[in-house]
């Protein structure tokens, strides 16, 4: 998969893109990653990126005119001849909450994702024609997309095939479809004994049927103690 992102502050994607899993995705070709700045798009002194708004009103919005520039220059950049069309992703708290499902979605249906980074106020209205969709990671507002955009490549690059070295445990996790749409299981490990606070029988049994039907009745009464709306 190439993931492109489109931003003021494209270093800020260079600790989490240069360490553990997106290393390693990037390491074994799952995902192909590039950091755009917006401001290679302006075309004034100041490259400037925003503006006041129309109406009045206080902070800036981010302008039409770079975004569209850069998301019409970054489709056509591609190693593919003719270039994949990206899906083209606006961060924004109004848009769809991101989910697990979303990110299953990208990873099995899109080879190329395109996020864009809002600052300021936002974006100009009239920006979001280029969008294919738009996401927010939660309802709260942060200073920038930067970091929901990073949320959005973990949750989908973990997901492309080789990166994690089981497969097996993107399937069953809280959330999954293989996992009801439950929060896991608890977990244990060494030692079975730590002050007295001992690890369940039945994990130290053997007993893989009697394990998974724990796994099982623990990942209902965890999600019903602490995720109701989930069941
Ligand atoms: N005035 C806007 C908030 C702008 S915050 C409003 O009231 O909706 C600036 C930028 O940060 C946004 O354009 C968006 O790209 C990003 N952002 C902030 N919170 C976000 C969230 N919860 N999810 C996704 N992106 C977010």
């Amino acid at each position: 998969m190439r993931i492109d992102v489109l931003s003021i502050f494209p270093a800020m994607f260079d600790g989490v893109l240069n360490e553990s899993i997106l290393k390693i995705a990037q390491r074994t070709d799952a995902l192909e990653f590039h950091a755009h700045d917006l401001r290679d798009w302006t075309d004034d002194f100041h490259r400037s990126v925003d503006d006041s708004p129309y109406g009045g009103g206080a902070g800036m919005v981010m302008k039409v005119e770079p975004l569209a520039c850069a998301i019409e220059a970054i489709t056509a950049m591609d190693s593919c001849d003719p270039p994949r069309a990206p899906h083209v992703v606006f961060m924004a708290p109004a848009g769809t909450c991101f989910t697990q499902e979303i990110a299953n979605t990208y990873a099995a249906d899109h080879d190329r994702l395109l996020l864009v980074c809002g600052r300021y106020e936002g974006f100009d209205q009239r920006a979001f024609d280029w969008a294919d969709e738009c996401l927010s990671i939660g309802d709260y507002v942060l200073a920038g997309g930067e970091l929901p955009a990073m949320v959005v490549i973990e949750a989908v690059a973990r997901l492309l095939p080789s990166v994690l070295g089981n497969s097996e445990s993107v399937l069953v996790e809280s959330f999954s479809a293989d996992n009801d749409g439950l929060l896991e299981h608890p977990q244990y490990t060494r030692p079975a004994d730590f002050r007295g606070q001992k690890v369940p029988e039945v994990l130290l049994s053997g007993n893989h049927a009697e394990i998974e039907k724990w796994r099982q009745e623990q990942a209902r009464a965890n999600t019903r103690q602490l995720r109701p709306d989930l069941l």
